[in-house]
């Protein structure tokens, strides 16, 4: 990252993309409809943005299946395809600080995190499927000699992709990578609350060589441009990522009009295990902090609830209350700052909620539990710790997406695993533990996706990610990711 750079100065001179992205161009809603796009950073009004709406939501359709038949992308070699892919990445790393600036004044997260975090992040997936894409083989199935049977993979043809504003363009980029990859045509809607990143990186799409409508962009609300795209009768799949309600709406909406694919990407509750043989307790402490608070814990895997083993509770807890102080609620564009606005006054109410929520129902509060910061005008909560949680609270069973910590205690392994997988989510898991067999044995009973051993780091683009239980269906990154843009043909010949 260059050095010493004035975020507030740069901030001042960016211009904001606020129309919809519809075969290459800008256009406004057909309705002439726009919404207010509010910094949570200190409430301010960033832009008024197109509120894209069914009729907009089709256009993009149209545009998306009309590349599609014409093979302006679909057909092109799959050489060609990473070509234009690795360009993308290439601008994408060359325009980060700007694409970083977005995320952070449209929904919070400290400028560091976005730069270095979320960008790289975001160019790596695009360079990722790029370069896989002209590396992978179909299959000859093993037939009697008379006949040849290809098995060949096939882009599905238009993939709406609806996605949530925690990592707006990560979450984005997770699904537009692969898809476009494969072939696909592609209409995004980024979530009510940070549009701007998707809009400014259709563009530069664009500028790399992805013809015009193989790429698309409706910003707008989840009712209405969220929904259109949910049951439009000419969308082929929809990956969605999102909250677990919201999921179950697109199951419905597909089984009410064309029995389109869907992937879901869930909320989460991911349980923290710590025993007391775990070989480094400081490690596992910051590995808690940060998996709570990183991104004001609006994150699905947030590791929000703490299991830990009885006798090393207090040591442990007093660890990760001393670290917590770090995360204490700052200016997002100040590059010290480690936690930065919650993402918007509705959601900060929602998490509030929820602290007075775990008082009432006996946990205690240990540390913060307060909203700061008011007088910029953004919304801000301290970093949150409960103790004493029962697995059986609604602090310890809802996923809180903020920075609250519940804390629950375990005596043996056999609790622990109890409690983790006493859940409707099933996203993740993190277990800490110097026990080489009893860390294998008890990551083969966690109902998780992902299971971390001795560290909060999950793996990059090269793993995948996604949810057991309700934390939802199919999973991003890795090769695996194709699957859910692609769909099997089966050819089979008799050659006599
Ligand atoms: P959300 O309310 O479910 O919204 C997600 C997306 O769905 C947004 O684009 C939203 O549009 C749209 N939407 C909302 N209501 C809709 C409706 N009735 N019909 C069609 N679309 C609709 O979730 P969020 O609050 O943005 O994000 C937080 C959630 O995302 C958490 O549950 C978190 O766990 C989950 N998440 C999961 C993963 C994962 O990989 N598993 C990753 C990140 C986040 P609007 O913004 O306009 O409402
Ligand atoms: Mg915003």
């Amino acid at each position: 990252m260059d050095a010493k750079i004035d975020w507030h100065s740069e901030a001042a001179r960016l211009i904001l993309r606020n129309k919809a992205f519809i075969e290459g161009k800008f256009v406004d809603a057909a309705s002439g409809k726009t919404f207010e796009c509010i910094s949570p950073v200190d409430g301010s009004v960033l832009a008024h943005v197109a509120a894209c709406d069914s009729e907009d939501v089709d256009r993009a359709v149209k545009a998306a299946r009309g590349a599609f038949e014409k093979g302006v992308w679909a057909d092109q070699a799959p050489k060609t395809r990473k070509r234009v892919l690795v360009k993308f990445a290439d601008l994408i790393q060359k325009n980060a600080n700007e694409l970083a600036l977005l995320e952070t004044l449209d929904m919070g997260k400290p400028i560091i995190n976005a730069r270095q975090g979320d960008l790289r992040a975001v160019a790596e997936c695009v360079r990722w499927y790029g370069e896989a894409i002209d590396k992978l083989y179909d299959e000859i199935a093993p037939t009697p000699k008379s006949a040849l049977a290809l098995i060949t993979r096939e882009p599905l043809g238009v993939v709406g992709a609806v996605v949530p504003w925690n990592f707006p363009l990560l979450m984005a980029a997770w699904k537009f990578a692969p898809a476009l990859a494969a072939g696909n045509s592609v209409v995004l809607k980024p979530a009510e609350q940070s549009p701007l990143s998707a809009l400014r990186i259709a563009e530069i799409a664009a500028e790399a060589g992805i013809p015009p409508g193989v790429f698309n962009v409706v910003p707008g609300f989840g009712e209405t441009a969220g929904q259109a795209l949910g049951r439009h009768m000419d969308v082929d799949a929809i990956t969605f990522t999102g909250s677990t309600e919201v999921g179950k709406l697109f199951l419905k909406y597909s089984g009410e009009s064309n029995m389109k694919v869907v992937s879901l990407e869930c909320g989460g509750k991911t349980p923290n295990i710590v025993f007391a043989d775990t070989p480094d307790l400081d490690a596992a402490a910051r590995g808690t902090a940060d998996g709570i608070f990183y991104n004001s814990g609006q994150v699905c895997d947030a590791a929000s609830r703490l299991l830990v083993e009885d006798k090393i509770h207090d040591a442990f807890l007093s660890k990760v209350a001393a670290l917590a102080k770090n995360y204490a609620p700052a200016d997002p564009l100040d590059e010290k700052t480690q936690m930065g606005a919650m993402v918007d006054s509705t959601q900060t109410k929602r998490v509030m909620n929820y602290i007075a929520k775990g008082q009432e129902e006996g946990a205690s509060l240990m540390l913060g539990g307060k909203q700061v910061r008011q007088e910029t005008g953004g919304f801000y909560i301290e970093p949150t710790i409960f103790d004493a949680v029962d697995n059986r609270m609604t602090i310890a069973c809802e996923e809180i997406f903020g920075p609250v910590l519940s804390t629950i205690r375990f005596k043996t392994a056999e609790d622990a695993v109890k409690l983790a997988n006493d859940s409707r989510y099933g996203l993740e898991a993190n277990l800490w533990t110097n026990d080489l067999s009893k860390a294998h044995r008890i990551a083969r009973a966690l109902r998780a996706g992902t299971v971390t051993v001795n560290t909060r780091d999950g793996g990059g683009i090269e793993v995948p990610f996604g949810g057991y239980k309700q934390s939802g269906f199919g999973r991003d990154k890795s090769l695996h990711a194709l699957h859910k843009y692609t769909q099997l043909k089966t050819t089979y010949i008799n050659v006599g």
